[in-house]
């Protein structure tokens, strides 16, 4: 397996130059087929993500974070503290991607710190209590669709999440979870590309079943559920997003 090594090596390299992809001729993608070496250009695109070190993936956000930058690219810079870049562990199975920073992320700097920071934390550490695994929340990655807190808390707006999603893209691209958990419907609503207004989708219908989100060569299961957020006013539905957590956990199990 040298020379998958020394392929997967050079793909790395042309990575860190920005490069994304790589076009096969024909005669190569047989020559590739049928030396069962690797067997498609997927395989190849994953084999450079999966194989990314945690050193790498650190300096690879890094990075992102350099070039985020003082970030003016839409109009939530105006009234923002901080950005909040998301936080955890680069090597975890699961993300958890939300919506917006609300008031205490954005003077904190930090995802999920407020009131349903809290329940989100809760949630976490109990899946990291069940079957069989052993986890909290500093191992698993936490991030926005938007990066910066939108005035009063309201929605983020479309323009605003298409200036934005591209970092969240690229956070997915280098943590290359197994497993996203979308909180909420606005997370869920552009995760899933839909172009269908925001007011008539229901994250009541949409939890509790995987949809797929393909990014770059990867397809990464995503399971919508609840903003923890929501639970501040309806505490007794928390079980509905225990139950979506559970089906995580069991799929995830099954992956290992
Ligand atoms: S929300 Fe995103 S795109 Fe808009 S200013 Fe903040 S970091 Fe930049």
């Amino acid at each position: 397996m040298d020379l998958q090594e020394d392929l997967i090596s050079i793909l790395k390299f042309y990575k860190s130059l920005g490069i994304e992809s790589i076009p096969l001729a024909d005669s190569f993608k047989e020559t590739v087929q049928k030396s069962n070496l690797i067997s498609s250009e997927y395989v190849i695109a994953n084999a450079v993500k999966i194989n990314l070190s945690s050193e790498e993936k650190a300096q690879a956000l890094k990075s992102l974070l350099e070039e985020i930058g003082d970030c003016q690219r839409c109009k939530l810079s105006k009234g923002r503290k901080n950005i909040v870049f998301g936080e955890g562990d680069v090597n975890t199975p699961i993300m958890f991607i939300g919506e917006a920073p609300g008031r205490d992320e954005d003077i904190q700097g930090r995802p999920f710190v407020g009131q349903a920071g809290q329940i989100l934390t809760s949630l976490i550490n109990n899946m990291g209590k069940e079957k069989g695994f052993n986890f909290q929340r500093d191992d698993v990655f936490i991030a926005n669709i938007v990066k910066c807190r939108p005035p009063e808390n309201r929605d983020p707006q479309p323009d605003e999440i298409a200036s934005c999603i591209k970092f969240l893209n690229k956070q997915v691209e280098v943590i290359a979870p197994k497993i996203i958990i979308s909180l909420g419907r606005i997370s869920t609503h552009t995760l899933m590309g839909l172009k269908t207004p925001l007011n008539k989708f229901s994250i009541s219908e949409a939890r509790g079943k995987f949809f797929d989100y393909k990014i770059n060569g990867m397809t990464i299961p995503v399971m919508p559920t609840f903003h923890p957020a929501y639970f501040l006013r309806n505490p007794k539905d928390k079980h509905l997003t225990w139950s979506d957590a559970l089906v995580v956990l069991e799929k995830l199990r099954r992956t290992e």
